[in-house]
This record gives structure tokens, C-alpha cells and sequence, in this order.
């Protein structure tokens, strides 16, 4: 029978107001938030240029391999990929050509590890995070902003070499038979194809999430603002990381003392003296911090730190999910990237983890749809490539990382402090392998009870108040996942 996934989407994320005209207007409290609150944001991407082979629903044969829904980077990837072993792959999004609006910063090992040594738009030599006034803590690991258009052109450009086609519409509905499942879009136009992966980033409304255990996920968010500046205090060689400085709420009781239970930090990325990318940033919190209080604090830091905003060129406003149940699995639409839960959940780092994964996907894909001499359709299939996507592995080290973000929200200013204090004291394979999502369950303990040693006797407290209830919850899923 024929089942249809025209579902509201499985995440209720927190309102954000939309960036109308109304809404800076409604901001124009000169003096009260400091004033680039409102400034517009000036920048005007261009299209990227590139002859793309389009589906053409009249001449071309409508029925592919694989339908990706969404050329984010975990679908063009993933469309790159399956096209490298030689399947028929039609990528549908609205603006395939349109530049990606997330700012992403990576770690430089983790990007060159994937092959994108040349899609970095600036690099850092090191970053710092700020624990406090007194305290500043110097990562010996090169840090970097993705030049987002050379990247979606070095993926774009390899869909086209192994021949993906593209179709420009949005998705508006798909529907599945026994052996096959039809994608509907907002054209008129229908494709056919024996597996339809879902990349459509957080907000999809394809992927199913459980009606019967919670979502409860936590949310990070954040107010991003690449600025041109009169002049900023911070060292160019460095990218902040963590600034949890809150000095700047010294006059603001309110804030300051609404901070001290949800807090906030500053991310910064200084281009030169003058240009610079600030967000002001909720780690992880449930329920979502109020994105008005992320921008207030902001104003109060800038100030603070003698940050006068002169033009805004681009702003961004985050909305991640971070953690909580996975997709049901299987399903008859496989998911990748966002929406398919890989994001760091301690972190809200996404973008490598998504594309990361990808080459094993398509491996199973390909294997499947035939590649591997036994062809497999249907259910067998969407099976088989569910467990491409989080195979057992995956699924028990993510449950260490929910165990993290779990603890993460439990704890205030002052815990966090002391939370990154020892966690940035730790050997740096780990904690650049946690921050990577690169390293085995057995790893993560041995992580967990290092932290411990290396952890202050308050911050030994905080985990003993605050970890039991994740840690058994943690227990109790891996022994569920290990009966399955
Ligand atoms: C503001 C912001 C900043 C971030 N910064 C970082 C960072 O610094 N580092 C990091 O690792 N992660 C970061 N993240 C997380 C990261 O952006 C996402 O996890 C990543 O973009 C997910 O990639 P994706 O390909 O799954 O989805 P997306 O990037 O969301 O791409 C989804 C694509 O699907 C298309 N689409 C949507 N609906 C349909 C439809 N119905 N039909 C067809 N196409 C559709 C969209 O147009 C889009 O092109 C950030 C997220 C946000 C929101």
C-alpha cells in the first residue's frame, strides 16, 4: 500500500523572528542594545555559475537509482558519492545554485582529512577560550572558515563529472510502493526511484521521528554578524572559540544574573582589525534560550569590549538541534546529514560529521541497489542503508555524546567554566577527538574518567550532582540497543 510523508516537521524549533524590515524596525532603541542591532545586513550572494544538467521530465526517463532531496553538504556529498559507483542520481532543491547561508568554522585536520585541504576561505593558527577575566586557555590546533562557495562549487563540479542530475524545485511530497517511491514537487514534476534519501537539513518534514518516545532534544542557539568595526581587541592569529567572560554584564543585574544559570559565549573569527564575525552563543539549552536575550547580551559584550559596528554584512541566526532520540529506523525514506541526527550532540558541530559519513552510505547504497551482485529493493533496502547510517557503532558512541550534552545543559556559568577548564587540560587526541567525533566508545570512557582526574574538586562535585541521571539513562539505552 502506499503510504505518503507530507508530515509537519519532527522538531518544533523555537521561534525566531523573522529578519523583515519590520523587525529591525522594532529594534530601533538607539543607545538601549547598541546600534548594530539595527543595521541590515548588506551582503548580496551571487549565484554560483556552473552549467548544470538539469532532469528534464519530458525527454529523460523519471525513474533514477536515487532521489537526494536537498543539495546542503550532506547532499550534494552524498550525490557525489553515490554517482562515483556509478548510480543514477537526481538531486532536487529550490536553489541548487544559491551560495549556503551558514558561516561554518571547522577544525583544519578534520576538513583536509576529507579531501577539502582547498576549500577554506581563512585559517588560524590556534584558537583561545576565554574561562574568565584571570583565565585564557590556547589551542594548538589550526582552526578555519569554510569558504562555503568553494566547497559547494568542489562538490557541484564533482556531481557533474560522475553525472548527477538536478532538478529545481522543492519536494512537496513522497510516496511509496512496494519496490519504488515517487517524489512530488512543487512543479508538477514527479520522479521515480527505488530509494529516496532525505537531506533536507533540520526542518525536514520526510523523516519520521517517534510519536511515542519524546523528541527532547536540546537547541543551540545563536546571533551571528559578519561586521565591518571601528577596530576589536582580539589577536588575529587566534579564533575565539569560547569567550565566557561576563564582565560586560556588570551593569546589567538581570542579564547577568540570568546568564549566570543559562549562559552564553562569544564566538569570534578576527579577518583583520576591522572585519570581524561575532556570535553571541548558547551552547546547548532546553528549553532554547529566547533568541531576544542572545542579542541583548551580545549588545552588552560589544559594548563592553569598545566593539563599535560600522556596517553588518551578513547575519545568521542558529537554530540546532542537538541530541535526543534518533529517526525511526528503518523507514521508507533514508535520511542524511541534519535531519538524519549527525550533529555532534555535545558540540552542535555538523557539517564534517555529515559530510563524513556519506562515502560509507553510498558504499551500502551502491552495494544494494546492485553494485555488490545481489540486488536488493523496497524494505530490504531502505534497511540495508538505514544501518549505513547509523550502524551499531555509531548509535552507541552517539549515545556518549547525549550522555555529554545531557550534563552540558545541567550545568551554569560556573560549572561550565570548570567543565572547559578541564577539558581542554586533557591529552589533545581527546579532546580533539571529541570535538571530531573520532573516537571509539571504549575511547569516550577512558575520556570520561580522565576528565574526572583532571577535574577541580567543584568540578568533581558538579559531576557527581549532575552526570547520574544521563549516565544511567546513557546505560540503559546501550544495553536496549545491544538486545535489539
Ligand atoms: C546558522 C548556522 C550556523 C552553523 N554553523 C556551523 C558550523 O560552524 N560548523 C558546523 O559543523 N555546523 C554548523 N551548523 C550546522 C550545519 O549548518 C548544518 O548541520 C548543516 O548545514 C547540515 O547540512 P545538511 O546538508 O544536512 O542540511 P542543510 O545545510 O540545511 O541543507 C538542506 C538543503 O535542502 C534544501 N531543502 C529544504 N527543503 C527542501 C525541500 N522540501 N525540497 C528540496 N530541497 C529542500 C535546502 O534548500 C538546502 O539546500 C550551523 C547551522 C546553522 C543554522
Amino acid at each position: 500500500m502506499a503510504n505518503s510523508q507530507a508530515l509537519l516537521s519532527p522538531f518544533s524549533f523555537p521561534q525566531l523572528p523573522s529578519p523583515s524590515r519590520n523587525h529591525f524596525q522594532i529594534h530601533c532603541t538607539f543607545g538601549k542594545f547598541g546600534n548594530f542591532l539595527d543595521l541590515k545586513p548588506e551582503s548580496k550572494p551571487q549565484p554560483l555559475k556552473l552549467d548544470l544538467p538539469l532532469f528534464h521530465p519530458y525527454s529523460d526517463r523519471s525513474r533514477f537509482d536515487v532521489v537526494v532531496v536537498g543539495a546542503g553538504p550532506a547532499g550534494l556529498r552524498l550525490a557525489e558519492q553515490l554517482g562515483g559507483f556509478g548510480i543514477k542520481v537526481c538531486c532536487v532543491d529550490p536553489s541548487p545554485l544559491s551560495p549556503w547561508p551558514n558561516n561554518y568554522g571547522v577544525w583544519v585536520d578534520e576538513f583536509e582529512a576529507l579531501g577539502f585541504q582547498d576549500c577554506f576561505h581563512k585559517t588560524w593558527p590556534m584558537a583561545s577560550v576565554y574561562l574568565s577575566e584571570q583565565k585564557v586557555k590556547y589551542l594548538d590546533r589550526p582552526y578555519a572558515q569554510v569558504s562555503r562557495r568553494k566547497l559547494k562549487m568542489k562538490l557541484m563540479e564533482e556531481c557533474v563529472t560522475k553525472g548527477v542530475k538536478f532538478h529545481k524545485a522543492k519536494v512537496w511530497e513522497i510516496k511509496h510502493q512496494e519496490f519504488e517511491s515517487s517524489v512530488s514537487c512543487n512543479d508538477g514534476c514527479e520522479i521515480k526511484a527505488h530509494l529516496v534519501i532525505d537531506a533536507s537539513g533540520f526542518a525536514s518534514k520526510f523523516t519520521e521521528y517517534s510519536n511515542s518516545r519524546p523528541r527532547n532534544c536540546g537547541f543551540q542557539i545563536a546571533h551571528g554578524i559578519l561586521a565591518e568595526v571601528e577596530h576589536h581587541p582580539f589577536d588575529l592569529n587566534k579564533m575565539v572559540l569560547m569567550d565566557w567572560r561576563d564582565t560586560h554584564l556588570g551593569n546589567e543585574p538581570y542579564l547577568r544574573q540570568d546568564n549566570k544559570k543559562s549562559p552564553t559565549f562569544l564566538y569570534a573569527m578576527p579577518f583583520d582589525s576591522n572585519l570581524i564575525f561575532l556570535e553571541e552563543t548558547s551552547l546547548v539549552g532546553r528549553p532554547a534560550l529566547p533568541y531576544t536575550e542572545v542579542k541583548k547580551r551580545m549588545a552588552a559584550r560589544l559594548r563592553h569590549l569598545g566593539i563599535k559596528v560600522k556596517r553588518i554584512l551578513e547575519e545568521e541566526k542558529c537554530v540546532i538541534p542537538m541530541g535526543g532520540a534518533l529517526p525511526e529506523m528503518p523507514q521508507a525514506v533514508v535520511a542524511a546529514g541534519g535531519v538524519a541526527g549527525m550533529v555532534n550532540p555535545a558540540s552542535g558541530y555538523a557539517v564534517v560529521g555529515g559530510m563524513a559519513a556519506a562515502p560509507r552510505v553510498a558504499r551500502v547504497a551502491a552495494e544494494g541497489l546492485g553494485g555488490g551482485g545481489r540486488m536488493i529493493r523496497g524494505k530490504a533496502l531502505q534497511g540495508r542503508v538505514w544501518e549505513g547510517v547509523w550502524p551499531m557503532e555509531k548509535r552507541n558512541v552517539r549515545e556518549f555524546y547525549c550522555f555529554g550534552m545531557e550534563s552540558l545543559v545541567r550545568l551554569d556559568l560556573d560549572g561550565l567554566r570548570r567543565f572547559f577548564d578541564a577539558f581542554f587540560d586533557l591529552e589533545p587526541y581527546y579532546w580533539e577527538g571529541f570535538l571530531s567525533s573520532r573516537l571509539s566508545l571504549w575511547e569516550l570512557g577512558m575520556l570520561g574518567l580522565s576528565l574526572y582526574g583532571h577535574a577541580s574538586l567543584m568540578s568533581k562535585v558538579d559531576i557527581l550532582t549532575n552526570c547520574p541521571l544521563p549516565l544511567l539513562k546513557m546505560m540503559a539505552n546501550l544495553t536496549l540497543q545491544a538486545l535489539r
